[in-house]
């Protein structure tokens, strides 16, 4: 039997962690090690200056009052027990493309397992307002499927967002690249009832990148978007621009 290890940012009690493990349920032995609190926008952060604690709610089922990546890390090196076939995080309330997978906690928790070196994949549902999981169960079970099936490449990480549409409405999958946004009002201003300042992060969004083969276009048009990631951020090109520059010496 093949065993997957689930985590997200939502927390251990969002509905879609929930709906992750029923649509893998069968597929594997699952193991679920999630956040007890929403750690969304957390990014990879690493809990190293307050004590971890684990609560044990279930059978091969843990929150920890941490971050996704200590969730991920905690749950591979000390309550797993051997090594998960694949990590699978979500589903995420919201998108997570273009920009949005550096600040996003759902795409760190998988990030962490293919540091780890176990194949990972991190699923969104591109909703911006209620979200309804139903349609996301056939689509992530079939991917999972599919990635059980083979042998992946080392350090394999895969991002996949769903469109938030009826199931019937689904026109299929593609292969894309992370797009690029734009956020109106990024940081907002208001005063509180004393005339003080406050500030609140987080716009509406403006714009997207157009270019066809984005996960933002494909989320337009209601397809699956499946986008690999690398861990390299290295730009290859700018190297050598640097050594151009006379920086190395
Ligand atoms: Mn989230």
């Amino acid at each position: 039997m093949k065993r997957i290890l689930i985590s997200n940012d939502d927390g251990i009690h969002a509905p879609g962690i929930h709906a992750l493990e029923e649509a893998l349920e069968g597929l594997a032995e699952l193991t679920v090690m999630a956040p007890l609190t929403e750690q969304s926008a957390t990014s990879h952060a690493l809990t190293l200056h307050h004590p971890l604690r684990v609560r044990e709610l279930g059978a091969r089922r843990f929150a920890v009052e941490g971050t996704p990546t200590d969730c991920v890390l905690l749950a591979l090196r000390e309550f797993f027990g051997g090594t998960p076939d694949l990590v699978v995080s979500g589903i995420n309330h919201g998108p997570n493309m273009g920009e949005d997978v550096i600040y996003s906690g759902t795409v760190a928790a998988a990030t962490e397992g293919a540091i780890l070196g176990i194949p990972s994949v991190a699923f969104s549902l591109a909703t911006r307002g209620d979200a309804d999981y139903n349609p996301c169960r056939s689509v992530v079970r079939d991917i999972v499927q599919s990635l059980l099936a083979t042998t992946l490449p080392h350090r394999f990480l895969l991002n996949v967002n769903i469109p938030a549409v009826p199931e019937d409405q689904i026109r299929g999958r593609r292969v894309t690249r992370l797009g690029s946004r734009m956020y109106e009002d990024d940081v907002i201003r208001k005063e509180d009832p004393r005339g003080r300042p406050y500030y609140w992060i987080g716009g509406s969004l403006a714009e997207w990148s157009t270019d066809v083969e984005s996960d933002f276009h494909a989320i337009a048009e209601n397809h699956v978007a499946l986008t690999p990631i690398l861990m390299d951020l290295t730009d290859a090109p700018r190297m050598q621009v640097l050594r151009d520059l006379g920086m190395e010496r």
